[in-house]
C-alpha cells in the first residue's frame, strides 16, 4: 500500500509541512512523486477539485486520473514523462483539463523540480499546477477582499432585502504616480489605503479590492445624508492622510453610489448601475458622489433604454453595428501604415452612439463575446484589400478583458483568422485597461500563445489605470500605445512631457514600439516629433472613417508618393 510508505525516510514533520502549504494555496496544487517507484501524493485540494477520493496514486496512472483535453493529452504525457525522467525541469507545461464529473474545461499550467540527493541522483518531483479556473477571494497586493467577494457579498445584501449602501470609488490621475515610482511603490501606496479604507469603514459594513485603484463598499443601510458625509471623509483621508515611507500622498477619488431598493435582482444589474452613477460623477460632476437612485442621474432613464436597445442589438447578429478605421502613421516615413478598428453603432431613433457611452456596459455582459468575435471577423474582412497592396499593413483591434477571459478566446481568434485567409502578422490586437487587471500569469500565457502564431500585441492606454512600466516589462508585449490624456496641452504641461519621453525611452530601450494617440494638429504632431516615437495617430491625420473612406484616403497617399 503506497500509503503506508510513502513518507518514510523523511523528517517527521515534512508530510504536514507540505500539507500546510498545500492548503493555504487556494488556486495551486501540489503533488510529490517519488521518482524510484512511481508513487504519488497529491493535495486534499487537488483530489477534491478534480473528484477522486484518494490522494495517493502511481505516475503511469496520471492520464487516467484528471480528464485532460484530448488535444493536449499527447503534450501533457510526454511531458509528464520526460519530467519524471529529469528533463525539461524548469519548462512551464500548459494544459486543459476537467474534473471527473464535469462539463467545462479549465486552463492549468504545471512546474516541476527535482529534488536529488548528496550523489545528484533524483529521489522526489515536486509538482505545482496552477488552476486557472479558480480565482482566490484575496488581493494579494491590498489583503482586502476582491471582486468575487464583493460580488458574492451584493448577492447576500439583495437576498436580505435590506435598504443597504454600494458604493464604487476609483482613484484618479493614479498612473503618474505608477509611471514616475513604479509597480513597488505603487503597491505599498495601495496598501496605505486599503489600512485607511478598512478603518474607516469600520462598524459601518466592508471594503474590497475589485479591479486595480477600484474600491467597494458594501454599507448598512444609513440616511442619504450619512451617505455622504461617509464618503466625504474618504475624499478627506485620501487627500491629507495616506502616506508613503512619511511622505503624505494627496489622492483625489470619484465615486459612485447606489442604495438597494428591492428592485434590483441581481449582482450584474447592481454593477452596471455602479458604473453608470461612477462615469456620471467622474465626467459631470468633478468626483462628488453621485448616487444612482437619486436625481443625479437626470437622464438615466433614456439611457437604460439605450443600453438595453444596444444589448439586444448585440446579442440579435449585431444589428446597427459598424467599424469605423483610423490611420496609424510611421512617424519616419509620415505614411500609414495601418489602422486602428473602432466600434460604433446607429439606429433609429438613437442616432450615431460612440462607444465611450456603450462599451463599458457591455463589457460587463456576455454577449460581449459574440460581438467581440464580429468585430474581429468584420476589422480583418475589411483588411484583406489593404494587405494585398501592402504586405506590411496592419489592422489594430480592441479587445476587452470579458473576451480574453473566455476559455474559447484563443480558438475563436484563430478560426477568425484562418477564415479570413490574412496572414496573422496583419493583425495586432490592442488589450484595454482592464485586460491589465486580468492575473499577470494568465495574461502571460495568452500573449505568448498569440505571439507565438505571429499576432502582434499592444497595450492600449499606457498611463492610466494602475499599469506601470514593471508591468509592461513583465509582459511579452509588441508595442505601447500612450494614452491621449498625456498628450492634451502636452506644450504647456513639463508632467505630461516628462511621461511621454519616459515612456517612449523605456520602450525603446525594450524594443517595445510606441504609439502616440490623440495627435490633433500639425503644431502637436511637429511638437511629438522630438520624442521618437514609432507611431502617431489622431484627428490630424484622420478621424475614424467607414473603411471605403480609408481606402480612398490610403490610395490618395500612396498617389501622392509616385
Ligand atoms: P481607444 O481604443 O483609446 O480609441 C481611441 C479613441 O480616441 C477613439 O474613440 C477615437 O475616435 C478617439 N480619437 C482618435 N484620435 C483622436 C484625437 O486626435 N483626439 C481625440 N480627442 N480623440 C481621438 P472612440 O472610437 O469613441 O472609442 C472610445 C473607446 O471605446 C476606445 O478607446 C476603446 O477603448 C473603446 N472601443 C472602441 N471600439 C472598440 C471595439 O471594437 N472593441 C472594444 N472592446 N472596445 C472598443
Ligand atoms: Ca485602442
Ligand atoms: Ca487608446
Amino acid at each position: 500500500m503506497v500509503e503506508n510508505c510513502f513518507w518514510d525516510g523523511m523528517n517527521s514533520y515534512t508530510k504536514e509541512l507540505i500539507e500546510a502549504i498545500a492548503d493555504i494555496s487556494a488556486r495551486r496544487y501540489i503533488i510529490v512523486c517519488n521518482v524510484e517507484t512511481g508513487d504519488c501524493w497529491w493535495s486534499e485540494k487537488a483530489a477534491m477539485y478534480f473528484g477522486f477520493d484518494f490522494r495517493y496514486f502511481n505516475i503511469k496512472d496520471t492520464e487516467d486520473l484528471a480528464t485532460v483535453h484530448p488535444d493536449d493529452i499527447e503534450a501533457f504525457k510526454k511531458a509528464v514523462s520526460e519530467r519524471h525522467m529529469g528533463y525539461h525541469e524548469t519548462e512551464v507545461l500548459e494544459f486543459r483539463a476537467k474534473p471527473k464529473r464535469s462539463g467545462e474545461y479549465s486552463f492549468f499550467s504545471m512546474k516541476s523540480r527535482m529534488v536529488r540527493d548528496e550523489n545528484g541522483t533524483s529521489r522526489y518531483m515536486v509538482v505545482i499546477v496552477h488552476n486557472y479556473g479558480i480565482r482566490e477571494e484575496i488581493d494579494e497586493v491590498t489583503g482586502l477582499h476582491n471582486d468575487i467577494s464583493f460580488a458574492n457579498r451584493i448577492n447576500e445584501l439583495i437576498k436580505e432585502g435590506t435598504d443597504s449602501v454600494i458604493i464604487k470609488i476609483e482613484i484618479e490621475k493614479f498612473s503618474h504616480i505608477n509611471v514616475m515610482y513604479g509597480a513597488e511603490y505603487a503597491n505599498r501606496l495601495l496598501w496605505s489605503v486599503a489600512r485607511s479604507l478598512n478603518k474607516l469603514v469600520e462598524g459601518k459594513g466592508s471594503v474590497y479590492r475589485i479591479a486595480g485603484i477600484k474600491f467597494g463598499f458594501c454599507l448598512k443601510p444609513m440616511p442619504r445624508d450619512e451617505i455622504q458625509s461617509f464618503y466625504r471623509a474618504i475624499v478627506e483621508m485620501m487627500s491629507n492622510n495616506i502616506y508613503v515611507d512619511d511622505r503624505k500622498i494627496p489622492l483625489k477619488i470619484s465615486g459612485g453610489g447606489l442604495v438597494l431598493d428591492g428592485y434590483i435582482k441581481d449582482a450584474v444589474a447592481v454593477r452596471s448601475r455602479l458604473t453608470y452613477a461612477h462615469n456620471s460623477s467622474k465626467h459631470s460632476h468633478h468626483g462628488d458622489l453621485v448616487i444612482f437612485n437619486d436625481g443625479a442621474c437626470a437622464t438615466v432613464k433614456d439611457n437604460l433604454d439605450l443600453i438595453s436597445t444596444i444589448h439586444q442589438c448585440a446579442s440579435n447578429g449585431c444589428e446597427g453595428f459598424y467599424m469605423c478605421y483610423q490611420p496609424i502613421v510611421n512617424t519616419r516615413t509620415g505614411k500609414i501604415k495601418g489602422m486602428e478598428a473602432l466600434l460604433r453603432w446607429k439606429k433609429e431613433p438613437y442616432g450615431n452612439i460612440p462607444p465611450g457611452a456603450f462599451i463599458e456596459w457591455i463589457e460587463e455582459d456576455p454577449c460581449i463575446f459574440e460581438l467581440g468575435n464580429w468585430i474581429l471577423e468584420s476589422a480583418l474582412n475589411d483588411t484583406k484589400a489593404l494587405a494585398q497592396m501592402d504586405p506590411d499593413f496592419f489592422v489594430n483591434v480592441n479587445i476587452s478583458a470579458a473576451q480574453i477571459e473566455r476559455h474559447e478566446f484563443r480558438d475563436s481568434v484563430m478560426r477568425i483568422i484562418e477564415k479570413s485567409e490574412l496572414d496573422p502578422r496583419h493583425l495586432c490586437m490592442e488589450l484595454t485597461e482592464r485586460c491589465r487587471e486580468l492575473d499577470t500569469e494568465f495574461l502571460r500565457n495568452e500573449i505568448n500563445f498569440f505571439k507565438s502564431k505571429g499576432v502582434k500585441l499592444a497595450m492600449d492606454d499606457f498611463g492610466t489605470g494602475n499599469a506601470s512600466l514593471s508591468v509592461a516589462l513583465n509582459l511579452p508585449i509588441d508595442e505601447l500605445k500612450i494614452d491621449m490624456s498625456f498628450v492634451k496641452d502636452i506644450k504647456d504641461k513639463p508632467v505630461n512631457q516628462a511621461m511621454v519621453q519616459s515612456i517612449v525611452e523605456f520602450a525603446k530601450k525594450t524594443n517595445l514600439e510606441t504609439c502616440i494617440e490623440g495627435v490633433e494638429d500639425s503644431a502637436v504632431n511637429e511638437y511629438l516629433g522630438q520624442f521618437g516615437a514609432t507611431w502617431h495617430q489622431g484627428y490630424y491625420y484622420s478621424k475614424p472613417v467607414p473603411i471605403e473612406d480609408f481606402k480612398k484616403m490610403y490610395m490618395e497617399m500612396s498617389a501622392d508618393d509616385k
